[in-house]
Order: C-alpha cells, then sequence, then structure tokens
C-alpha cells in the first residue's frame, strides 16, 4: 500500500530514499528542480550523469524514461531522472508524463527504495498546466503497482500544493 504525501518546499531537503529530478533528455543539467539537485547535490551526480551520456545513453535519455544515480550530498540515497514531455496544446503527450511516474518508480523498486519525492514534473520550464499534471500525477501512483511506501509530492509553491492537494482529497 502506497501512502501519497504531499509537502510545499524544495525537493533537495527531503530525507527520502530517492528523489526525483525533473531532467532534460541530455542529463547534463538544467534549471528548476535540475539545477537546484545538481547545486545540493555536488559533482558527483553530474560524473555519473555524464558516464550514463558515455554508455547507456548516447542521444539523451528518451521522453518519459527514467535512470537512477548516486545522490551525492543530498540526504537521499539516489536520484532518479526522468525527463517530462514539453507540454503541447495540440498533440496530447500526457501518455509520456504517465509514464515518467511509472517508469520512475519502476526504477525505485529495482533500487529497493521505499520513500520517492517527486516534483511536479513538465510543470516548469516545459509548460504543462499545473491542475491537468497533479491529475495525471496523482492517479499514476495510485494506479501503479509499486513496493514504495511513500510518495511524496514536493510543490514549491502554494499554487502547486493546492492543485495537488486538490487530487488528493478528492475535490480537484
Ligand atoms: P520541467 O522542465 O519538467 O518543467 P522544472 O524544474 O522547470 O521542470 O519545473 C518543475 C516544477 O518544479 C515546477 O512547478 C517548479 O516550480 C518546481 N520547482 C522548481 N524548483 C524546485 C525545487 N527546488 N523543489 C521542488 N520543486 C521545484
Amino acid at each position: 500500500m502506497t501512502t501519497v504525501t504531499l509537502v510545499q518546499g524544495d525537493i533537495t531537503r527531503q530525507s527520502v530514499d530517492a528523489v526525483v529530478n525533473a531532467a532534460n533528455s541530455s542529463l547534463l543539467g538544467g534549471g528548476g528542480v535540475d539545477g537546484a539537485i545538481h547545486r545540493r547535490g555536488g559533482p558527483a551526480i553530474l560524473a555519473e550523469c555524464r558516464a550514463l551520456r558515455a554508455s547507456r545513453y548516447g542521444r539523451g535519455l528518451p521522453t518519459g524514461q527514467a535512470v537512477a544515480t548516486t545522490a551525492g550530498d543530498l540526504d537521499a540515497r539516489w536520484v532518479i531522472h526522468t525527463v517530462g514531455p514539453v507540454f503541447s496544446p495540440t498533440e496530447d503527450r500526457s501518455a509520456l508524463l504517465v509514464s515518467c511516474y511509472r517508469e520512475s518508480l519502476r526504477v525505485a523498486d529495482g533500487l529497493g527504495a521505499r520513500t520517492v519525492a517527486f516534483p511536479a514534473v513538465s510543470t516548469g520550464v516545459y509548460r504543462w498546466p499545473m491542475d491537468d499534471a497533479a491529475r495525471i500525477a496523482v492517479q499514476t501512483v495510485r494506479e501503479t503497482e509499486t513496493a514504495v511506501e511513500e510518495v511524496r509530492f514536493v510543490l514549491f509553491d502554494e499554487r502547486a500544493f493546492e492543485a495537488f492537494a486538490g487530487q488528493v482529497h478528492g475535490h480537484g
């Protein structure tokens, strides 16, 4: 049984087994969550990301997939990098956003992680509307079979927190 919890705050400050990064396919860092994780986690994370680019993911990590590295100086043991889809008003890319959550949980299961913190993937630079992203995130986590005991959504601001709260408490 997976418990879904919500926190308003900074994902780099969470004491969990694994922190999910809203990465881009280069795996070489960016803004938002990605920048924050690399800043606080230190160079060990980027070093492993570079090694992944040189081995398994020469063309980058595809959208909707997930891969784990060390968490460097973070409190967590692992960072699970996933690449969200860029929102499109003309094309339904929600299956890729669903895949980010499913694949991240699958990677977490492979690691033996029991507590996993997710940001609101795709809702920053990738412009996914928050309410829809919250619906997809909460619904997908609830429908995914996993040994993860706690999925903690870490929302940066009040608006994001309220959107997720609406979904979790059934009035969103
Ligand atoms: P994407 O490229 O997938 O859109 P972003 O990192 O740009 O990813 O944004 C994803 C969400 O994470 C946004 O809602 C943004 O406000 C939020 N965010 C940014 N920094 C942090 C942080 N340190 N902790 C938690 N959430 C964050």
